[in-house]
């Protein structure tokens, strides 16, 4: 079974400027090295993914906040957050970006593509039910999750969040779900200040894994397992959805972890062996953070090899 790449070109049209770190070259840095890797681009499906409907945002986020990003878009863009801007083609960016993941969510169920990695932009897992933050629109992963169960009947979901930053946004659209599974690593202290390891979500749901950083790599790697073993003790997903966000490699500007390339090579292997034991091998994933551009597309092209079996 072919492992599905998904992407949108409307993704490209989130226009945040060069100066941003979450421009558009990061996207287009992952085409760039999986073009240059031609025996892996020919091995993965390539997809172009649909855009989510306002019903389907409507799964996680306030549809007040929904409609002013469709308005701010509409008037040519602005201000969302002290660090999230739109222009006028966020809209159709966001909405592609949360499309292409309930895609890959479909392709998965059917079995027609049980593996997935979405490029996608603007990221999501900062976003909260009813505002922008942290470069992300609208909340692609939390929104795949409920996704699964309403439309799929998927009852139960591991959500991996391997960003360097703590998936507050995600955390926030699923923890009152007891079904999601929600497991974040990240940076502590750092940006944005939450995911401590007491916050467990009000049904105990919730593993944070704060780390600090400048850790030897095998630190990193070790505690996230520890954290999917512990949050599918007694629990078997029907889907595993990755926050595949590649600022937590060494060197990345905005974080300080250590992972490398091959890093994610293994996480991805990890958790396509747990997905194949768990649930007929669906996995599906999701770009988030990741701020250089060669790097984080070397990392990509890894993560991707791996899902392509
Ligand atoms: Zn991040």
């Amino acid at each position: 079974m072919r492992a599905a790449f998904i992407s949108n070109s409307d993704c490209g049209r989130h226009d945040t400027g060069w100066d941003h770190p979450e421009h558009v070259g990061r996207l287009r840095a992952i085409t760039r090295a999986l073009r240059d890797d031609p025996e892996l681009f020919h091995t993965v499906d390539h997809l172009e993914g649909r855009h989510a409907t306002l019903e389907e945002l409507e799964l996680a986020h306030d549809p007040a906040y929904i409609r002013s990003v469709r308005d701010i878009a509409e008037q040519g863009g602005g201000r969302l957050d002290a660090d999230t801007v739109a222009s006028s083609g966020s809209w159709d960016a966001a909405t592609a970006g949360a499309g292409c993941v309930l895609l890959a969510v479909d392709l998965s169920v059917t079995g027609v593509h049980p593996r997935s990695f979405c490029a996608v932009r603007p990221p999501g897992h900062h976003a909260v039910r009813d505002r922008a933050m942290g470069f992300c629109l609208f909340g692609n992963v939390g929104i795949a999750a409920h996704y699964a169960r309403a439309k799929h009947n998927l009852q139960r979901i591991l959500i991996v969040d391997w960003d360097v930053h703590h998936g507050n946004g995600t955390q926030a659209l699923v923890e009152g779900e007891p079904d999601i599974h929600f497991v974040s690593m990240h940076q502590w202290p750092w940006y944005p200040g939450t995911g401590a390891a007491e916050d467990r979500g009000p049904h105990g749901t919730v593993w944070n894994i704060p780390q600090p950083g400048g850790l030897p790599r095998t630190a990193y790697l070790s505690a996230l397992e520890e954290g999917i073993d512990a949050a599918t003790r007694g629990f078997v997903p029907d889907l595993i959805v990755v926050s595949a966000g590649f600022d937590s490699l060494a060197g990345d500007p905005l974080g300080g972890f250590t992972l490398e390339v091959e890093d994610f090579e293994s996480l991805t292997r990890s958790l396509m062996a747990r997905a194949d034991s768990w649930c007929d091998g669906r996995l599906v994933s999701a770009l988030e953070g990741g701020y250089a551009p060669e790097r984080l597309a070397q990392a990509s092209v890894r993560h991707l090899a791996a899902l392509a079996g």
